[in-house]
């Protein structure tokens, strides 16, 4: 049997319960699993930080023994390599997801040709969920029950209040 080494990369800005079904998955598949929170140049205006995305993470997957979760820049190839690995995980949702991933894939293939993108459907209900609805939702104080979990829900609550609070000591300066 070989030995099944794969990283999940992503923003995970935060960790929605979509990324969990899909660690879950991956976690019975793989040997072993990195979470891999990207240091995505053009997404700087995160509503985490790398640290609180990363706390979340290792919360939300400690029960499961073959994941583990990191932090990466740069090249996800090159990562892939330095740990060994030989597979990457992504998440199709819709067609929509399709077309970039599939660039994606076909790029990182002909950048380093051991290493294989392997895509999962997550389950129904969480096939239109995105960390991009989540921070919606929770801006327009709409409800998050069954999006994310009950700690991650409280980390964005408490988030967002902050960011209100700080906007509206602006507004009166
Ligand atoms: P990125 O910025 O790389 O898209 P995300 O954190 O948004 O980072 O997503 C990481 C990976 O998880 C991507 O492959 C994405 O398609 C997948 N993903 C995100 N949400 C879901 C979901 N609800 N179900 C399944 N896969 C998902």
């Amino acid at each position: 049997m070989k030995n099944i080494v794969a990283i999940y990369p992503g923003s995970f800005d935060p960790v929605t319960n979509g990324h969990l079904d899909l660690i879950h998955r991956g976690s019975k598949l793989f040997d072993k699993l990195i979470v891999a929170i990207a240091r995505n140049l053009e997404k700087s205006e995160t509503l985490f930080s790398m640290e609180e995305r990363s706390e979340m993470l290792v919360a939300m997957t400690s029960e499961l023994d073959n994941v583990c979760v990191d932090t990466f820049e740069g090249l996800l190839v090159s990562y892939c390599v330095k740990n060994n690995a030989n597979a990457v995980l992504r998440g199709i949702r819709a067609i929509s997801d399709y077309e970039f991933e599939l660039q994606m894939a076909l790029m990182n293939r002909k950048m380093e040709p051991r290493v294989e993108t392997i895509f999962m459907m997550p389950a129904e209900q969480y096939s239109y969920l995105s960390s991009r609805i989540v921070r919606e939702i929770a801006k327009l104080g709409g409800p998050l029950n069954g999006l994310v979990p009950k700690m991650v829900e409280d980390r964005v609550r408490e988030k967002i209040a902050h960011y209100h609070t700080a906007s509206q000591a602006t507004h009166l300066l």
